[in-house]
C-alpha cells in the first residue's frame, strides 16, 4: 500500500529535572524517527529546552512546542518542586483539554505524574502512552515487593527480605522502600491508582535499553503484563555540544572553563559528585563529603544543588559558610571545582578524565553514566533510587555503596548521616582499586551495547519505529 503520512504525537512532559530531560530527548527521538512530535509545556519551562529544538527544526526534525497557558497565567516551573515532588499541574487541564479537542494527535504521551490528564484522554479517545520515568529492574522490585505484601511480615526496618519472584536474588530491607510503600491502605490505593492509569492505556514507553537488563525486560512483558516499548538511553540524541550543554538549566560555572579544567587531568582521575535535580542535603552532610573528599585526595567535580533549610545567599556561595572555605582551598590546590547549581552533567561525564560517579542513583543519572562507561558510587537517597542501587551494585556490579541504608523523603532533614570515612573508603574504592578496574571494563561494554541500541538494527531503535508503526496501523484501521 501506498505510504499514509507520518503519525502525530503529543509529549506532555512533567515540569523539573529528572522527570522534563528524559521526556523532551524521546520526544526529540520519536521525532527524529519520522513521528511530528509536539512537545506541551508552559512558557517558563519550554525556555529549558527550546534552543535545542529550534536546533532540531533547523535541520527539518518534524517538532515543534505547543504552549500551555492557564487562565491566571499561572506558571508551574520546578522551583515549586520544593512544595514537594508531585506539585499539582492538573490547573492546566481546561488548556490541555481545548488543545486536544483542536488538535487530535495519534497518540499521546503523558508523564506518569499526570494521572489526573487520563480520563480526558480516554474521554476523547486519543491512544495515551505512559512514561514513566524508570527502567525495568526498579519497576519489577516495586512492583513484586507490592504484590507479594512482604513488608508487613517483617521484624523490624532493617531486617533484610528477599524481593519474590525475581530472575535475580535481590535483597532490600523496609527502611530501603518508600515510606508510602511501608503503609498497606496507602499502598493499596497507590497500586489502585496505578492500575487505573496503566489499565486502559496504550502501553508504556520506558527509557532504558534491552541489552541493560534483559531479564527484567523480559519480566516486565511477560510477568507484569506491561505493552513496553523500551526506546533509550534517550540521552543519547544529544550529539553536538550544545545540545549536551544545554540539558535542563544553565550552568553556574560556563562549560568551556569546565572542560579546560578536565582537559589538564589525567585519564580516570576525576570523580564526579551529583545528587540529581531535586535531593537536598543538610549542610552537616555536605560538611561530611568535603572532608571525606579531602580525605581521598582525589580530583573532583561536585554539584552542591538544593541546600536543605538554607538561604540563596548560603546556596550560591556568597554566604557565611564553611563551604565557602572549602571550595577556595580546593580551588586554589586544584583539586576540585564545586557548582553551586547546575552543571553540564552529559558533558562532563563523557570527559576522559572522569573515572567515577557518586550518585545518588536517578534512573536518569544511573544510565548517564552507564552510557558514559562510567562506573558508580550509589549513594541513595529516596524515590526508587535503593533499588537502581541493587541494580547497579548487585546485578551489574559496575559500582562501590557508599553505605546509605535509609529511605528519607528529598526535603527533609535525614536520620541517617553518612560519615566522611565512609565517604573517603568508596572513593578510595571506586578511583584506586583492582576491583575497580574490573568495573570500568564491565561498563565500558555496557556503554557499547546502549550505544548499539539506539542505532538502526538496535532494539531501542525497533521498539521506536514498533510504536509509531503500531499508530499508523491503529489510524488506518480507524478510517475504514
Ligand atoms: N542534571 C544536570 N545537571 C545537574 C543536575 C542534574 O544536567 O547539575 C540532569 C542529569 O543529567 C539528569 C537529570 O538532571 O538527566 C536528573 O535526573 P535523575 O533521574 O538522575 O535525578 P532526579 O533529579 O530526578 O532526582
Amino acid at each position: 500500500g501506498h505510504e499514509i503520512d507520518s503519525v502525530e504525537m503529543f509529549f506532555f512532559p512533567f515540569v523539573g529535572g529528572g522527570h522534563q530531560i528524559p521526556m523532551i530527548d524521546t520526544a526529540r527521538v520519536f521525532a527524529k524517527h519520522g513521528a511530528k512530535s509536539t512537545i506541551l509545556t508552559t512558557p517558563s519551562n519550554a525556555l529549558q529546552f527550546q534552543n535545542s529544538i529550534t536546533r532540531d527544526q533547523k535541520s527539518n526534525v518534524p517538532i515543534t512546542i505547543q504552549i500551555l497557558t492557564t487562565p491566571e497565567d499561572t506558571e508551574i516551573t520546578d522551583t515549586d518542586m520544593s512544595a514537594g515532588p508531585f506539585i499539582d499541574t492538573s490547573i492546566l487541564l481546561e488548556p490541555l483539554k481545548q488543545f486536544l479537542v483542536q488538535n487530535r494527535p495519534d497518540c499521546i504521551v503523558i508523564d506518569m505524574f499526570h494521572r489526573w490528564a487520563g480520563d480526558i484522554i480516554d474521554e476523547l479517545e486519543i491512544p495515551r502512552v505512559i512514561f514513566n520515568g524508570n527502567g525495568c529492574f526498579p519497576r519489577c522490585v516495586i512492583e513484586n515487593t507490592r504484590n507479594h505484601v512482604v513488608l508487613e511480615n517483617l521484624s523490624s526496618d532493617s531486617e533484610p527480605y528477599v524481593v519474590p519472584g525475581l530472575p535475580d536474588r535481590i535483597e532490600m530491607t523496609r527502611s530501603q522502600v518508600p515510606i508510602f510503600m511501608r503503609n498497606p491502605t496507602q499502598t493499596a490505593q497507590f497500586a489502585e491508582r496505578m492500575k487505573k492509569l496503566e489499565g486502559k492505556c496504550f502501553g508504556t514507553i520506558i527509557n532504558s535499553f534491552y541489552d541493560l537488563e534483559p531479564a527484567y525486560a523480559d519480566y516486565t512483558r511477560n510477568e507484569l503484563g506491561t505493552k513496553a516499548w523500551i526506546v533509550g538511553p534517550v540521552s543519547l540524541c544529544n550529539r553536538s555540544l550544545e545540545d549536551k550543554k544545554e540539558r535542563g538549566k544553565q550552568p553556574t560555572i560556563d562549560e568551556q572553563s569546565c572542560l579546560n579544567w578536565l582537559n589538564s587531568k589525567k585519564p580516570n582521575s576525576v570523580i564526579y559528585i551529583s545528587f540529581g535535580s531535586v535531593a537536598r542535603l543538610s549542610i552537616k552532610q555536605l560538611k561530611e563529603i568535603a572532608y571525606g573528599l579531602e580525605a581521598s585526595d582525589q580530583s573532583f567535580i561536585w554539584v552542591v544543588g538544593k541546600i536543605l533549610n538554607s538561604s540563596k545567599e548560603e546556596e550560591t556561595g556568597s554566604g557565611n559558610w564553611v563551604l565557602d572555605e572549602f571550595e577556595q582551598k580546593m580551588k586554589e590546590m586544584d583539586k576540585g571545582l564545586i557548582f553551586r547549581g547546575w552543571a553540564p552533567q552529559l558533558l562532563i561525564l563523557e570527559h576522559e578524565a572522569i573515572g567515577g560517579f557518586m550518585t545518588h542513583c536517578g534512573w536518569n543519572s544511573t544510565l548517564e553514566s552507564v552510557c558514559a562507561g562510567v562506573p558508580m558510587i550509589t549513594w541513595p537517597l529516596s524515590a526508587e533510587q535503593f533499588t537502581n542501587e541493587k541494580l547497579v551494585t548487585d546485578v551489574l556490579r559496575i559500582g562501590v555503596q557508599v553505605g546509605s541504608k535509609e529511605w528519607g523523603s528529598f526535603d527533609e532533614e535525614r536520620k541517617e548521616l553518612v560519615g566522611r570515612e565512609k565517604v573517603e573508603l568508596a572513593v578510595k574504592k571506586l578511583m584506586k582499586s583492582e576491583e575497580a578496574d574490573e568495573m570500568r571494563r564491565k561498563v565500558k561494554v555496557i556503554a557499547e551495547n546502549a550505544k548499539r541500541a539506539v542505532v538502526e538494527g538496535g532494539t531501542s531503535y525497533g521498539d521506536i519505529d514498533s510504536l509509531i508503526q503500531g499508530l499508523k496501523t491503529r489510524r488506518i484501521a480507524s478510517q475504514v
